[in-house]
Parts: structure tokens; sequence; C-alpha cells
């Protein structure tokens, strides 16, 4: 019997380029959960195949800034010149409804919420290595060399904060990697004080 009604706020983070969108797109594909994605806002333009309001809502800088200015969001962080963020009201409702939410986000905004939600679960995605990481930005072929080098001195300094973390999973395979991440999610519904 669950007596706690409220879902879980599920935190999936790390480094860009870690193939956390991908992990995230593999553990909703799987059967048998009730997790739901909460949809980030971002500044940043669409990537081709991009869809807005499925993989973000595509806003304006002003707009951003206005919504901060009414703390319209859980957390919000600049990233290599765009602004992303998490609205706030969406989650709140979804976890009040029940369901599991994921959220995936880099690491300053994680360790924001860190700060305000107790009892959420933090899940820091790594590369196998190094060169996995740097590997797979210039394969995905959509930032520019410039871009790539500021994404790899930001990964450097968010190695070090992994610490802060419930968890860490090693993306050495997507699947893998997914399961690993269904099987602690499960097991936090087990944890006693929980349920
Ligand atoms: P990308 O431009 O590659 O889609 O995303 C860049 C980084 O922003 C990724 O690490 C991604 O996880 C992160 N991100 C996406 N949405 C959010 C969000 O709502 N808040 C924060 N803090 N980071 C986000």
């Amino acid at each position: 019997m669950k007596l706690n009604d409220r879902g879980l706020l599920v935190v999936i983070s790390g480094p860009s380029g870690v193939g956390k969108g991908t992990v995230r797109k593999a553990l909703f594909s799987m059967n048998n959960h009730d997790l739901v994605y909460s949809v980030s806002m971002t500044t940043r333009k669409p990537r081709e195949g991009e869809v807005d309001g499925k993989d973000y809502y595509f806003v304006s800088k002003e707009e951003f800034l206005q919504r901060i200015e009414g703390k319209q969001f859980l957390e919000y962080a600049e990233f290599v010149g765009n602004y992303y963020g998490t609205p706030l009201d969406k989650v709140e409702e979804q976890l009040d409804q029940g369901h599991e939410v994921v959220l995936e986000i880099e690491v300053e905004g994680a360790l924001q919420v860190r700060e305000k939600a107790k009892d959420a679960v933090f899940i820091f995605i790594a590369p196998p290595s190094k060169k996995a990481l740097y590997d797979r930005l210039k394969k995905r072929g959509t930032e520019s060399d410039e871009v790539i080098l500021s994404r790899m001195q930001k990964a450097d300094r968010e190695f070090m904060l992994a610490h802060k973390y419930d968890y860490i999973v090693v993306n050495d395979d997507v699947n893998n990697a997914a399961d690993r991440i269904m099987a602690i999610i499960r097991a936090e519904h087990a944890k006693t004080e929980r349920t």
C-alpha cells in the first residue's frame, strides 16, 4: 500500500553530451511505469526535427526573463549562451496527481532542485570516459568546435560535483543505463520512509 500519494521527483543530470536525452528516451520507451517527462523551456533555437511543446517550449529571451521575474521556474540556468528552465506549475501538478516526474537537466539546475526538493532522487549520468564524451559531442554535429570546447570545459567542472548526487549511472550502454535508472526508481519507492 502506498501511503504517500505524491509522486517522486527524479532528476537525471550530468554533463552535456553524456547521452542524458537518449537514456531518458530509452527509459520512457519501457513499459509498466508511471513516469511523466517535464518538458523544459529554453531560449535556444530549435534543432532540426525538434518539436515545440515536446522537446522543449521554445521562447524568446524576453519571455524567459519575465518568467524568472514571475518565479515560474523550479530551477533555471544559463547554459553556453542560452537559458533553460523547468516550469514549476506543471511539475507540481503532476506530482500532486501521484505521477513520477522526470527532469533531465544540467548540473547547476539540478543543484538548485537539491536545495528545494529534499525528497527528490538525484541521478548523475557519467560517460565511460572523457574521450567518449568528446567523441559524442563531435559526432552529434550540432555544435561548433567553440561550443564543444566550452561544453567540455563545463563538463570538467561538473564531474567534481557528482558526489552531491544520490546515484551515479555510467552510460556505457543506453539500455543498461535506462534499466539501472528504472531499478533506482523502483528501489526508491520501496524505501520505508516513502511508504
Ligand atoms: P541542449 O541544448 O543540448 O538541448 O541542452 C543543453 C543542456 O541543458 C543539457 O545538459 C540539458 O540537459 C540541459 N537542460 C535542458 N533543459 C533544462 C532545464 O530545464 N534546466 C536546466 N538547468 N538544464 C536543462
